[in-house]
């Protein structure tokens, strides 16, 4: 990850949020918000979530833990760029992980967390258009709280080990070919257009893991709301079973599930995801043209 430039925000969202944390996860360490503006370097913020400035953070957050972090000068927020925050090595998912929205697509709640994987090439950041292919007549969003390693995870890893392998946490949405994945018997084609994972604006450092929200608004009006403890499967449970399999590297994204209340998306809409604390995704939808 070395290369990229992130600035990084103490405090809470850097927006009004509708969905500010409860409570803080460790006293040791202040939640904040790091942002990735630029294709080089790293950059970090440490101010209060009303302060329209960033600082720079000189440290490489995964490799040095908050405590040790080194910051530079300010920034303004407003004229700064805010980029997709992370490039992961592979985006693992979970299905039907809040019982409410298995029922809405009449499925069986599973025995076992459900995996699959969205290709990398999907993600997109903040505001960037999600484009709707035409090889489908039903794309949805699935709003869903994103699960950023910091670092490797891999069989044999206590809960422990599991929980602090998490950089943050942030926003995600999991754009669903509807009709695409009902007809085939792998998710592949259905969850990987290109736009189809639009991701962030900000990694939450030090979230607690048992207490987030998610919401979804399509034009402004909410269409999910999910939190954590609604989760069949919760996310130190869901890192210790995918990483049995798979070695979630520094940078991987765990979509945790969508919870009900998923819909259509159509040409013109703008959609937005907010995880507690970590701002609001927000991005337009347009069909492909030309
Ligand atoms: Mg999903």
């Amino acid at each position: 990850m070395a290369g990229d430039l992130f600035i990084f925000c103490a405090g809470s969202s850097p927006v009004k949020s509708a969905v500010a944390p409860r409570r803080r996860a460790s006293p040791r360490i202040q939640p904040m918000l790091l942002y990735r503006t630029a294709p080089e370097g790293f950059w970090a913020v440490a101010e209060n979530e009303s302060d329209p400035g960033l600082r720079i953070l000189y440290s490489d957050p995964f490799e040095t833990l908050p405590g040790g972090w080194e910051y530079g000068t300010e920034v303004p927020r407003e004229t700064t760029p805010l980029l997709m925050p992370v490039r992961p090595t592979k985006i693992v998912c979970v299905g039907r992980n809040y019982r409410e929205h298995a029922k809405e697509l009449n499925n069986p709640m599973p025995e076992e967390p459900l995996l699959f994987l969205k290709a990398p090439s999907a993600l997109i950041g903040p505001n960037v258009p999600i484009v709707l292919p035409p090889e489908s007549q039903r794309v949805e969003h699935e709003g869903e709280i994103a699960v950023v390693l910091r670092r490797r995870l891999s069989r044999g890893a206590t809960p422990e080990e599991a929980r602090s392998a998490v950089l943050g946490v942030t926003g995600a949405n999991d754009v669903t070919a509807r009709d695409l994945q009902k007809k085939d018997a792998v998710f592949a084609r259905a969850k990987s257009f290109d736009t189809f994972c639009p991701v962030g604006p900000a990694i939450r450092v030090a979230a607690d893991l048992e207490d987030l929200t998610v919401v979804t608004r399509v034009n402004g009006a909410e269409r999910q709301r999910g939190h954590a403890g609604d989760m069949a499967f919760g996310i130190v449970d869901l890192l210790l079973y995918a990483s049995r399999m798979m070695t979630l590297e520094p940078g991987d994204l765990l979509l945790t599930g969508t919870p009900a209340g998923v819909g259509p998306l159509l040409d013109g809409d703008r959609v937005e995801v907010e995880v507690s604390g970590a701002g609001v995704l927000s991005n337009p939808v347009e069909a492909l043209r030309g």
